[in-house]
């Protein structure tokens, strides 16, 4: 074997790092590109002061080694995908900066890549396209630049790029590959890609390189685990290499630990959050190995528990080459750091830690570990090390199992772990068989066929936020800023009155994000002031904290709607983001299950149906984007996370007349995957996206049994592009052609607020028109 790696990892190490800055500079920066307002130069500039604040930043706080090529300009699938040169001719531009975007976020004449969710996180990825012809061109620019870069500010790192199994196994085939082909049949070329690669970050002299593989702690098959042991056999027998560390995250390594436990790689990287498997089998898997311990969450905003991860770790290192404390996974996915949140109660922030905490607590545990004496009695396996049985945040359904529900094993089941403390006994009951609420709806909207509806919110214009932040900032009255969300409505409620459709929505101005504004309004959360997480492009949210027992102390919406309600003769739709969403987009206590949090929020939410229906509110949309997103990767926990999540929802929603009209709404391209949870939801009508994943729901033989109302987006929203009548007229027809008519809404695929008026109007009026076309044809 060669004789790599030379330099032994450093005993500190995170997997990533948020890159959108801790002021966002990097969302500012990219908008202004996009919007004209900068060079390209003005946009590199600005992204090397992020990555060289980030390394300044990761070495004062002492972290032994620093990761490189975790920035991205917009998503580090998209990165890779470029960098082996897996471009579609389609979106090949000018400069390669053209290219990027195009790819990203379409052209005028254009659509983008598709996009998803990373796993089970709000990250969404860029999904590439592979096809049998696909030709890969790899160049390692962006990586060795940075390496580079690293080193001239006086700091070595570490690459980190996607691996080539989760790469092939995120990727899609192209359009027009034939229905057998599948990306991982490109396996052979895309090692030669990474072989390349690799020599290259070798010639550069990187002492490591991490490979990120995160698509193995979901069930993969037989021939997946053999693209596994195929790969790193092939990229470890290279001489011309960094040390290969291999990093696993979101769960456990399952079946393909023994797998990977054989091949020639240096290092693995294992979760140890959300992992269930014992210690002790790590280690001895991995004997020969060193092991990432991946001890420090990087999903959750908790600080750890820092006597159990040292009892874990001392373990582990009695068994492996070497261990090295680390996260669990890339901090991207919490805020930078807590040091600008003055306003939190100090006994909630006593509790936390964001990105720049958690690497203090790495560097901590280390310094720890590096003193600790060996295992109390030196025999591997008597270390008393008691966390397997009794893990603190092991109640299954917590938001830390609840993503990676399996249990390989936990000896635990879900509901002994924690004695759940009483909550009230589940109030969710049926509604009256769906023909009679549809009949009773019917009668009382008199809605004509194909009705036109929108997803919820409206453009959110730079008034509107300048506003916003003035009454924050207590230089605006309050009287003031109502009279400009009055206003707001007024507008949007006006233009879809001329526009012609048929529900109309208040157009959510109140609301800074479909999540956060509930919290700010609901007890048992706190919201922080820059705890911003990037969740695709240039786009972050905050999310709050859910640290209490849930409760509404008054009204939330009501009045808004009613507004809204005063302004026209047509259907006003109410508009509420229900509680697997709030819970999936918060960060939640880990000390009850999820499912009991979610089942707070889910009454909460009952109250507000019930006031907007007494105001006079016919309809009400019951946003649940994130019904996916929580589903655990592997197929074993899914069932128990669907059933909790259900039943959350119709316990939300169930307590209204038949006359009234429940709406839910999927996005994301996810709503395929879990169309009987969706069917079991029990609304009146279900809004999903389709228009950006080109019609793939309507190849679902579920959609044809679907039983109730069903809206598939007709205009892609995530892209600044209008679609024509003709081409919404196609989507149309395409989804009468899977659909019978009386089922069918019209709508596009997500809420408006990220566009302009502008957009918006031109492709309302297009969707407005393609649907009175096909009405006449009915
Ligand atoms: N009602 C929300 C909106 O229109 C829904 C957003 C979402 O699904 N992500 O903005
Ligand atoms: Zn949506």
């Amino acid at each position: 074997m060669p004789a790599v790696p030379t330099t032994p990892f450093p005993a500190s190490t995170i997997l990533g790092y948020p890159r959108i800055g801790p002021d966002r500079e990097l969302k500012r920066a990219l908008e202004r590109y996009w919007d004209g307002g900068s060079t390209a130069e003005e946009l590199r500039a600005a992204g090397a002061r992020i990555r060289e604040r980030t390394w300044r930043r990761l070495d004062a706080l002492g972290l032994a080694a620093a990761p490189c090529n975790t920035f991205s300009y917009y998503d580090q699938v998209l990165d890779t995908a470029v960098m082996l040169g897996a471009v579609p001719g389609r979106h090949r531009g000018a400069s390669a900066l053209d290219t990027y975007f195009a790819m990203a976020r379409g052209t005028r004449d254009v659509p983008p890549l598709r996009m998803t969710k990373w796993f089970d996180t709000n990250y969404h990825y860029i999904v590439p396209e592979i096809g049998p012809d696909t030709v890969f061109t790899p160049d390692p620019g962006k990586p060795v630049a940075e390496l580079r870069e690293a080193r001239a500010l006086g700091f070595e790192t570490r690459p980190v790029v996607v691996g080539p199994v989760t790469f092939l196994l995120l990727s899609q085939p192209a359009p027009g590959a034939p229905e057998r082909f599948a990306p991982l049949d490109r396996l052979g070329d895309v090692l030669d890609a990474y072989e390349r690669l690799l020599a290259a970050l070798a010639a550069e002299g990187a002492a490591w390189v991490q490979l990120d593989e995160p698509a193995l702690v979901a069930d993969r098959t037989g021939a997946e685990l053999d693209a596994v042991r195929q790969a790193y056999e092939r990229l470890g027998s290279r001489a011309d290499r960094p040390g290969l560390f291999v990093a696993s995250y979101f769960g456990d390594l399952g079946e393909a630990l023994p797998v990977l436990a054989g091949t020639p790689v240096e290092a693995v990287g294992v979760d140890l959050v959300r992992g269930r498997t014992p210690v002790e089998a790590l280690g001895d898997a991995l004997a020969g190995k060193t092991v990432v311990a991946g001890v420090v969450s990087g999903r959750d905003v908790w600080r750890t528990d820092r006597d159990r991860a040292l009892d874990r770790l001392r373990v582990l290192r009695e068994r492996v080459e070497r261990v090295v404390v680390s996260t669990s996974c890339s901090l991207q996915h919490v805020p930078h750091s807590l040091e600008p949140e003055t306003g939190l109660d100090p006994a909630l922030v006593a509790r936390m830690a964001f990105a720049d905490e958690k690497v203090t607590e790495v560097v901590e545990l280390a310094a720890l570990l590096a003193t600790a004496p060996p295992v109390a009695g030196g025999e591997p396996g008597e270390s008393g090390a008691p966390e397997e049985p009794g893990e603190p945040e092991e109640s299954g359904g917590t938001r830390r199992t609840g993503g990676s529900g399996e249990v390989l094993a936990g000896p635990v089941p879900p509901a002994e772990a924690h004695p759940a403390p009483a909550v009230t006994p589940p109030v969710w009951e049926s509604r009256s068989p769906y023909a009679v609420r549809a009949a009773a709806q019917a009668e009382h909207l008199g809605l004509p066929p194909l009705p036109v509806t929108t997803i919820g919110s409206f453009p959110q214009t730079g008034e509107l936020r300048a506003a916003r932040a003035a009454f924050a900032a207590g230089e605006l009255d309050e009287g003031a800023y109502e009279e400009r969300v009055r206003a707001e409505i007024e507008r949007a409620v006006r233009l879809q009155e001329r526009l012609g459709l048929d529900v109309l929505v208040h157009g959510e101005p109140e609301r800074n994000d479909m999540v956060q504004y509930f919290a700010e309004h609901l007890d048992g959360f706190a919201v922080t002031r820059h705890g911003w997480v990037q969740s695709y492009g240039s786009r972050c949210t905050r999310p709050p904290i859910l640290h209490g027992d849930v409760g509404r102390p008054a009204p939330i919406t009501v009045r808004w709607a009613e507004y809204a309600r005063s302004l026209t003769g047509r259907p006003v739709k109410g508009i509420l983001t229900g509680p697997v969403t709030i819970v999936a987009w918060s960060f939640v206590r880990d000390d009850l299950p999820l499912r009991e949090v979610a089942f707070q929020v889910a009454d909460a939410v009952r109250a507000e149906i019930a006031d907007l229906e007494a105001a006079g509110i016919s309809i009400v949309q019951v946003d649940e984007p994130a019904l996916r997103e929580l589903m655990p990767l592997r197929r074993a926990g899914q069932g128990a996370y669907l059933h909790w999540a259900v039943a959350a929802y119709r316990r939300a929603t169930s307590g209204v007349d038949d006359r009234t009209q429940i709406h839910t709404h999927l996005c994301y391209s996810d709503a395929d995957q879990i169309l009987a949870a969706i069917d079991a939801l029990d609304a009146d009508v279900t809004s999903v996206e389709s228009a950006r994943s080109r019609g793939r729901i309507l190849g679902e033989p579920m959609v044809r049994d679907f039983a109730r109302g069903l809206g598939p987006g007709v205009y892609d929203i995530h892209s600044p592009r209008v679609p024509g009548p003709e081409e919404v007229g196609d989507l149309l027809d395409a989804v009468l052609r899977a659909l019978p008519a009386e089922r069918v809404w019209v709508n596009p695929d997500c809420g408006l607020k990220t566009r302009t008026y502008a957009q918006v109007e031109a492709a309302l009026a297009n969707v407005v028109t393609a649907a009175r076309r096909l009405r006449e044809t009915l």
